[in-house]
């Protein structure tokens, strides 16, 4: 943990003294879990359920995961005791413990957009890996040598570009892939939560966002203000993540500082 990390967390988790409740926003993939080429088999790192788990135990913190994938995906692999509510694709969908779901349809012009795109992609995915999405088109190139996954890239912001310029359809950047989306991002699913817990009011509750990819930088400048904000990486990257942990030792030195503090 760097210095600079040690003294912030100090800060932080001090805040803790006498708040009744706290909430911790954590993105998936790369963030609780290592990446894998098949992303069905992306378990979380080792100890990392267990100390979730116990934080849901102490019934002080509110847990909410943010993923790019389908929310149903998450609780499946996180497996939890207790279930968090997930937001699903990027923001769009939420997914509560007890089942119900809510999801932004995008606009039928939207979704005739997407639906076309996808027929070709099906056909011919340049050789990624093609995803559908309720609201969304992606490619991914993860695991890829880097000739043919620049090759691969190339051609789908050729498809995507022109298809983003107008009609509620956004580029979507993240490592190793590109998506075509409506609706919520990980930054509007923030802040839908702050305003629900009343962050940032009068009564300060202690909160913080942990994630690792691009996607999640608006997230992070959504926590400018109300709470801490994490960037999880192996490398440092910019990012406008107030501080940096390494996973997977500084992640769960993160979740155990945070099980003494709410303690
Ligand atoms: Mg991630």
């Amino acid at each position: 943990m760097t210095r600079e990390t040690e003294i912030k967390l100090h800060e932080f988790f001090r805040g803790f003294a006498g708040a009744a409740t706290s909430l911790l926003l954590l993105d998936y993939d790369g963030t609780l879990a290592p990446f894998r080429v098949d992303r069905f088999k992306a378990a979380p790192w080792s100890g990392v359920r267990e100390l979730l788990n116990q934080i849901q135990n102490q019934k002080k913190t509110r847990i909410e995961v943010i993923s790019g994938r389908p929310g149903a995906e998450i609780v499946s692999l996180l497996n939890l005791e207790t279930p968090p509510t997930v937001w699903g694709l990027h923001g769009a969908e939420r997914l509560y413990p007890d089942g119900r779901r809510e999801l932004e349809f995008p606009a039928p012009a939207v979704r005739a957009k997407l639906d076309a795109l996808s027929a070709k992609l099906r056909g011919d995915a340049f050789g990624g890996l093609f995803e559908e999405k309720p609201n969304a088109a992606v490619m991914h190139w993860r695991g890829v040598a880097p000739p043919k996954a620049r090759a691969i890239e190339e051609r789908t912001r050729e498809l995507f570009e022109p298809l983003a310029e107008n009609d509620g359809l956004q580029l979507l950047d993240f490592e190793c892939g590109l998506e075509l989306r409506a609706g919520r991002d990980k930054g509007g699913a923030v802040k839908a939560i702050l305003e629900e817990v009343g962050a940032g009011g009068a009564a300060k509750i202690p909160a913080a966002y942990l994630g690792d990819d691009l996607t999640d930088e608006t997230a992070f400048a959504a926590m400018k203000g109300p709470g801490l904000s994490a960037l999880v990486r192996r490398e440092r990257r910019r990012t406008q993540a107030e501080i940096w942990l390494r996973p997977p030792e500084e992640l769960r030195a993160f979740l155990r500082m945070w099980i003494e503090a709410a303690g």
